[in-house]
C-alpha cells in the first residue's frame, strides 16, 4: 500500500521523466524540419514550455523532500514513446512524427490530470497549482496539432509528388 502523498511523489517523478524524454523529441524534431516552417516553430515553442515545466515539476518534488528520477529509474516504462519518434529515418516522418507528437501530448494531458487530482486529495495546493497551469499548455500544443494535421499531410503529400523537393521533413 502507499499514501495519497507517497502516489503524488511518485508520479511527479514519472511526469519529471516524461518531459525530459518530452525535450528530446522535440529537440530532435526541431532540429530535423526543414520544409515546415510553421510545425519547427510549433514544436520550438513548446520545447521552451517543456523546459519550464521541467523547472515547476523539479520544485515540487524537492518541496516534497525528494529529487527527479534518473532514466535508470524508469526503466522501460515510458521508452515507447520515444522509440515511436525516435527513429526519424522514414520516408514520411514529418507526419509520422506529428501524430506521435499528438499522441505524446495525450499522454501529457492524461497524466497531468491524474496529477492535479492526487494533489487535491492530497492538499497539496501548490502542487495543485502547478499541474493546473502545465495542463493547458499541453492541450494547447495537442490541440493545434490536431489542427494542422490536414495542413502538414496536405503539404507532404504535395512535395511527396514532386520529384525535385524533399518531403520528409
Ligand atoms: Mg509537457
Ligand atoms: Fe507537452
Amino acid at each position: 500500500m502507499a499514501t495519497v502523498q507517497e502516489n503524488l511523489l511518485d508520479w511527479l517523478r514519472d511526469a519529471h521523466a516524461m518531459e525530459q524524454q518530452a525535450e528530446n523529441m522535440l529537440k530532435a524534431q526541431a532540429e530535423r524540419l526543414e520544409n515546415y516552417p510553421d510545425l519547427k516553430r510549433r514544436i520550438e515553442q513548446h520545447l521552451e514550455e517543456t523546459l519550464g515545466q521541467q523547472k515547476l515539476l523539479e520544485t515540487c518534488i524537492s518541496r516534497l523532500g525528494s529529487s527527479p528520477s534518473t532514466l535508470k529509474d524508469i526503466g522501460g516504462k515510458l521508452m515507447a514513446f520515444g522509440q515511436a519518434v525516435g527513429g526519424m529515418t522514414m520516408s514520411d516522418e514529418v507526419v509520422k512524427g506529428a501524430m506521435s507528437g499528438y499522441v505524446f501530448e495525450n499522454v501529457e494531458i492524461a497524466m497531468y490530470t491524474v496529477l492535479t487530482e492526487t494533489a487535491r486529495l492530497a492538499g497539496d495546493s501548490e502542487t495543485q497549482q502547478v499541474c493546473e497551469q502545465i495542463l493547458p499548455q499541453e492541450i494547447a500544443m495537442a490541440d493545434w496539432l490536431k489542427e494542422h494535421l490536414p495542413q502538414i499531410t496536405a503539404a507532404f503529400l504535395q512535395r511527396s509528388a514532386n520529384p525535385d523537393v524533399q518531403a520528409k521533413r
